[in-house]
């Protein structure tokens, strides 16, 4: 193991100077609030503070964070910070990577990871001390911690500390929510943030960004710029367009400069450089994602660029649909994104948008994500914690999802056989909770061990899990070849072709150029490599039975794929299509249906419906320009007899253990058709 770096010298943090109070605070209450400005230091220094303090001797500390590559930054923050090996006293989890051991004593984690760390150990005694870190995200996972945390304390008398930090949370709310519980202000040496509006909103937010970033390199003083974007597309696309009009300035600046991207997915080594100071005479210019908004500290920024816009996931309960829509950040997202200049010395936020839509047309805060996504996994997850009084619907919620949305999981639960009739969890209820995976994939996991094709539907849950995607959409001929190289699902499908592209893979020995020469992500599929292993012990821990997961050889035995495509139809009962006969595209099957179309990525092409198969099950309906159904498989109608015969038995009443409660009076779809309205279309941002 390589020693570590010594720590960087480190200025005294507003956080450090309050310790004495927050201890004292910790000492005398079971859940503590700590409201601080983001960069106060709460992520990095709490942890330490309360080991420092004693915490530790009873159990660990775990600090849960809402975005994985905020525990991993963290988590490598605090061990450098401490002079001690990343993995040792200082670990993080997130989901399929775990670098802890038996000495860890502060435990950076998602939150999600935390959630399925309680399903084995319910009262989660390996930590004296849990942090609800950024709970002003508002993720779906914290909010159902916040839920669960409520009971932990009563069940843990005096032995569990809760705390919950956040940026910007409104401190009263959650401090109700536990009973009045004291509420800590650190306050933080914000300076002062210049806002500039633009007049109007701009018609391409890139080009306008570019072009404010040059004004600033050509015009302002030394200090770093941040630049908010939607996501990785847009980033990279500033990137090289920055780095060429920097290049081409004419009367350029006295100053070198340095762009670098900063957002979820990139490699970690590409990460850190954000942390690094920049060199002499050089100004940095960071293209982040909202990541940068409260999760990350970038430090030296002096100016920021604000596009106004978020790239945002949102749910639709009663069509099952996903959308990626470009919406208006809200308030509090603009307020701490002006914030980020102001850290160092005073600074300068440049709003590319005017006031009046500010002040009129944002909405005061973020929609939580428990109010913008599907419940099935935490309606499952909480079924499993066998609570004596649970009624979903009625579970202590800081903001209640819709009834709608409760009742759709219910009823995908059902179909998938998680829950029966009465509502009540099943056996394989409780093995699905208890895979890292969504509730589809986790039943299609039990049915391949039942069929005997196990082996192939941990292949295809990896690689869906690890969110390859092939580039298939490409329209240049070089894609267009590299794509006809690959296999092409015999016919049946995605996730058949997805599982022939991993097997050619394995073949091969899995050579990293093999992976390049296909226009595959290596990353991706290494990535899927690992979470298949994992997976693999995952299963044979939890699953009943014998599993078949080292017969790997035999897979030749089923030619037409059809005991792994029975398994998927069974595991996506509740994702079903039925082709129509008189129009081109697919309806869907069950309690919501609607016309969808085969997402054009779709390894079956076809210029006529008539050649697709009848009945498909497909891994997520998303709505871009109109319905589509991404990641398809062919399944024979006679497997889809049961899940009919289900769909007619279904009461979604008696699913809900009998509830009449009524309608909740403002829906979640209000909400989230204030959203769409704000969508835009991607498509405006594109640069030429
Ligand atoms: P908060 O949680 O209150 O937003 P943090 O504890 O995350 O604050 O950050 C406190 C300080 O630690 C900031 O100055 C930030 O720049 C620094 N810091 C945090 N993470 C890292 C990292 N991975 N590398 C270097 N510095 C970091």
């Amino acid at each position: 193991m390589p020693s570590p770096s010594p720590p960087p010298a480190q200025p005294v943090l507003p956080i450090s100077e309050h310790e004495d109070e927050i201890v004292a605070a910790v000492d005398a209450n079971p859940v503590v609030v700590v409201i601080g400005e983001t960069g106060s230091g709460k992520s990095t220094q709490l942890s330490q503070i309360l080991h420092r303090r004693g915490y530790t001797r009873r159990g660990a500390i775990a600090v849960t964070q809402p975005r994985r590559v905020a525990a991993v930054s963290v988590s490598r923050r605090v061990a450098q910070e401490l002079g001690v090996p990343l993995g040792d006293e200082v670990g993080y989890a997130i989901r399929f990577e775990d670098r802890t051991s038996e000495r860890t004593c502060i435990k950076y984690l998602t939150d999600g990871v935390l959630l399925r760390e309680s399903l084995s150990n319910p009262d989660l005694k390996q930590y004296s001390v849990i942090i609800l870190d950024e709970a002003h995200e508002r993720s779906l996972n914290t909010d159902i911690l916040l839920g669960l945390m409520k009971r932990l304390i009563k069940a843990r008398a005096s032995d569990l500390k809760v705390l919950i930090t956040s940026a910007t949370l409104d401190g009263l709310k959650v401090s109700k929510f536990f009973s009045g519980c004291p509420v800590l202000n650190i306050p933080g040496t914000l300076f002062p943030v210049e806002k500039f509006y633009s007049m109007e909103r701009p018609t391409n937010y890139i080009e306008s960004s570019l072009r404010t970033a040059i004004d600033v390199h050509a015009k302002e003083p030394p200090g770093d710029v941040l630049i908010f974007m939607t996501g990785k597309d847009d980033i990279d696309k500033m990137v090289s367009k920055l780095e060429e009009r920097i290049q081409n300035l004419q009367e350029g600046s006295c100053m070198d400069a340095l762009v670098l991207p900063l957002h979820g997915s990139l490699p970690p080594e590409l990460q850190v450089r954000v942390f690094a100071p920049a060199p002499p005479n050089c100004r940095r210019f960071i293209v982040a994602t909202n990541v940068a908004e409260t999760s990350l500290t970038v430090d030296g920024v002096v100016f920021v660029i604000d596009c106004g816009y978020v790239k945002q996931r949102q749910y639709n309960p009663s069509t099952g649909m996903y959308s990626l829509d470009v919406v208006q950040i809200s308030r509090v997202q603009a307020d701490q994104r002006a914030g980020r200049a102001g850290r160092t010395r005073p600074g300068k936020c440049y709003r590319l948008y005017p006031m009046s839509i500010y002040q009129k047309e944002f909405l005061e805060a973020t929609v939580p994500e428990i109010q913008r996504s599907s419940l099935a996994g935490s309606v499952l997850y909480l079924k499993s914690l066998n609570l004596p009084d649970i009624n979903i619907l009625k579970f202590d919620f800081l903001d209640p999802p819709s009834r709608e949305s409760l009742e759709d999981a219910l009823r995908q639960l059902y179909l998938i056989d998680a829950i029966d009739e009465n509502g009540q969890i099943t056996d394989n209820g409780r093995i699905m909770a208890e895979l890292p995976l969504e509730p589809s994939l986790s039943r299609t996991l039990i049915e391949a061990n039942e069929l005997g094709c196990l082996s192939q539907a941990l292949t295809v849950a990896a690689v869906l899990s690890a969110e390859i995607t092939l580039r298939s959409t490409r329209r240049d001929m070089d894609g267009k070849r590299k794509r006809q190289e690959l296999p092409d699902g015999s016919g049946w499908g995605d996730h058949i072709q997805l599982l022939q592209i991993f097997e050619s893979w394995d073949q091969i020995g899995y050579d990293p150029k093999w992976c390049s020469d296909h226009d595959l992500q290596v990353r991706g599929m290494k990535l899927s490599k690992d979470v298949r292993n994992q997976l693999c012990q995952i299963i044979q821990k939890i699953a009943k039975g014998p599993t078949d997961v080292l017969a790997r050889k035999s897979r030749k035995s089923d030619p037409d794929y059809r005991k792994l495509r029975r398994a998927l139809c069974v595991g996506y009962g509740n994702q079903l299509a039925e082709r129509m006969l008189h129009h081109n595209g697919y309806h869907t099957v069950g309690y919501r249906s609607q016309l969808v179309q085969v997402h054009p990525s779709s390894v079956l092409e076809g210029d006529e419906y008539g050649k697709f198969p009848m009945y498909v099950v497909y891994h997520e309906l998303i709505s871009t320009t109109r319905p589509y159904m991404r990641n398809i498989c062919a399944v024979d109608q006679a497997w889809v007899e049961p899940i009919l015969k289900k769909l007619e038995k279904l009461d979604v009443n008696r699913l809900s253990g009998g509830s009449s409660a009524p309608k909740d009076s403002e829906p979640l779809t209000d909400k989230q058709e204030i959203s769409a309205k704000r969508a835009i279309d991607v498509k405006q941002s594109e640069v030429d």
